[in-house]
């Protein structure tokens, strides 16, 4: 169906919303790391979805790859912390995946997810459990794949993302960290919510709310 078809004018209204959500939630998001880390990444992922703005106003992108491309290079190169490369990475694997489509199918976007979470593993190498931003990726992505495998309409799927996504960054509370500098605190880590994965499930409510309607 022609109306289940992601364009890019949604995607770059994805990338925009999830530049919104950081900045409401950036005294959120750098209190959580205040707690377990060094009280940055709100900052950091501020820093970097406004620079990702600035350059969006200035030249929009004509293609999906193009779009992501943008994103992922701005994140690595204005993100000092861990983050930075990680979804730079997420976001530069996403471009690989589309191509230089103008919209994209449900399954498109599948691929890309999955190839963006793929990459970002591949470079920070967590595991299900380590709190971390990979606890609510994984589970938001399982959730896509079935909602968009059972014929749901993008915005379905990916509220059905953003609600498992919200979901495993919940789950991270008791979890012991066992990556980023959260690990350095050993069992003490328990108790707070993870940072990263409470910026991911922003990602992923973001991408409810630019596909809904
Ligand atoms: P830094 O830890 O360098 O200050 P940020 O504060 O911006 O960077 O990001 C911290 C978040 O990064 C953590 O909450 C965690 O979700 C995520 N993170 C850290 N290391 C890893 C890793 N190896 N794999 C996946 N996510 C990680
Ligand atoms: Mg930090």
């Amino acid at each position: 169906m022609a109306t289940d078809v992601v364009t890019v004018t949604q995607l770059e209204a994805w990338v925009r919303r999830f530049a919104d959500l950081i900045a409401e939630n950036r005294a959120h998001l750098t209190e959580l790391d205040s707690a377990i880390g060094d009280a940055d990444h709100g900052i950091n992922m501020d820093r970097g979805m406004q620079a990702v703005l600035g350059k969006l106003d200035a030249a929009p992108p004509g293609a999906a790859d193009e779009l992501f491309k943008l994103v992922g290079m701005t994140l690595v190169s204005s993100i000092g912390g861990a983050s930075g490369p990680l979804y730079g990475t997420f976001f530069l694997r996403f471009a690989s995946a589309c191509g230089p489509s103008v919209a994209l199918s449900p399954d498109d976007v599948v691929k890309a997810c999955r190839a963006g979470v793929e990459g970002l593993v591949a470079r920070g190498k967590p595991e299900l459990g380590d709190k971390t931003m990979f606890d609510s990726l994984h589970p938001a992505l399982e959730a896509l794949e079935t909602a968009v495998g059972a014929g749901s309409s993008p915005g379905e799927a990916f509220s059905a993302a953003s609600r498992a996504a919200a979901r495993g960054r919940d789950d991270t509370v008791p979890m012991v960290a066992r990556k980023g500098r959260a690990s350095y605190l050993g069992e003490r880590s328990a108790g707070h919510q993870d940072p990263g994965a409470t910026s991911a499930a922003l990602l992923f409510e973001a991408a409810a709310a630019a596909f809904g309607n």
